[in-house]
């Protein structure tokens, strides 16, 4: 199959495209480098398979281009990260709803498959536990910047489906719960390779709040196994799917394990949300997905352990300290 991933020298989209790479597809991937690396690609730059295109898919030319190309599309080129929304919410907005209008209306000339990467984040303030496809979305006031972000994606899932039922392009949603593994970056305010490089370097673990919030994380390697069997899964079409890990774990004890993993001697500090972020910063205090959805379409959920997980971040994390900074 031929696919073209949008935002593939990122996170996500690097492990996916190595994957879909070793499967024997033919993958481009399109990325402006706003947030993602080349080097995040570097096992298969020279694939004879695989073709990297420096671009946005803002230029409505290039990215017609591209998916007239292919066979499917995997839409992941987003503004992310909880920190780059706070500080920059015009391009949060911007980046995100064009976006995917643009690979949307290129899909929909010929009848392109597409899936949207969306995030739990449009679960927004609810209280719910564990958070189902079909429940009702309850985001904070528009003076709430953080919340943007959530709006954003959620005009994204609402335009990809209204291009499924009125044009008939085939779209599958995507919400990502807290997704985390080696080339994530702590630098948009991710909190698992903070905490690594913290403790690795002897730094104070910077927990926000008082620490209870609490998050899934899943292992990227397992997000990327549902992809692909989301996108060879005919019957997912016009459909939205958590992908995201049940192991719960509070901020604090999240602080404390990682820690423990590498034995390092730094100490945990609170920090109040509105020096973390901006005044009047919201948090959700717990966000937990009901994968049933994804399991029965695809008969797999993510399932990797917190503690594999922990020990994957902080071997990434090593390997990207400095000489000066490694511990001695
Ligand atoms: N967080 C933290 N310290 C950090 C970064 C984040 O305590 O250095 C907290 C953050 O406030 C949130 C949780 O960790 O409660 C997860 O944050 P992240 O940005 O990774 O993902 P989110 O769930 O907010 O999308």
């Amino acid at each position: 199959m031929r696919v073209l991933i949008t935002g593939g020298a990122g996170f996500i989209g690097s492990h996916l495209a190595e994957r879909l790479i070793a499967r024997g597809d033919e993958v481009t991937v399109l990325d402006d480098l706003s947030t993602g690396e080349v080097r995040n690609l570097d096992a298969i730059r020279e694939h004879g398979r695989f073709a990297l295109r420096i671009g946005s898919c803002l230029d409505v030319e290039l990215t017609n281009e591209l998916v007239d190309r292919v066979d499917m599309v995997v839409h992941l080129a987003a503004a992310v990260g909880v920190r780059l929304i706070v500080e920059r919410p015009v391009h949060t907005i911007e980046t995100n709803v064009r976006a995917t209008e643009v690979v949307l209306a290129a899909a929909a000339k010929k009848q392109k498959t597409v899936l949207i990467a969306s995030t739990s984040e449009v679960y927004g303030k609810s209280a719910k536990v564990p958070f189902q496809e079909e429940d009702d979305i309850s985001l904070g006031a528009t003076s709430r910047s953080r919340w943007a972000y959530a709006c954003s994606k959620a005009l994204d899932e609402w335009l990809g489906l209204a291009y499924q039922a009125e044009k008939g392009v085939p779209v599958t949603i995507l919400r990502f719960f807290n997704t985390v593994g080696p080339r994530q970056t702590g630098r948009y305010g991710m909190v698992l390779p903070n905490f690594a490089r913290q403790a690795l370097r002897g730094e104070p673990l910077t927990v926000f709040g008082d620490g209870r919030q609490s998050r899934c994380f899943g292992h990227v390697q397992d997000a990327v196994e549902a992809v692909v069997r989301l996108m060879d899964c005919a019957a997912a079409r016009g459909k939205v799917f958590n992908v995201g890990a049940r192991e719960e774990v509070s901020i604090l004890e999240l602080a404390e394990r990682v820690k423990a993993a590498c034995a390092s001697s730094s100490r945990i500090e609170l920090i109040p949300y509105e020096e973390a972020y901006a005044e009047g910063f919201e948090d959700m205090p717990r966000r937990i997905p009901d994968t049933s959805r994804l399991f029965e379409a695809v008969g797999f959920r993510p399932e990797t352990s917190l503690d594999r997980i922990i020990a994957d971040v902080l071997a990434d994390q090593r390997g990207r300290l400095t000489g000066d900074e490694r511990p001695r």
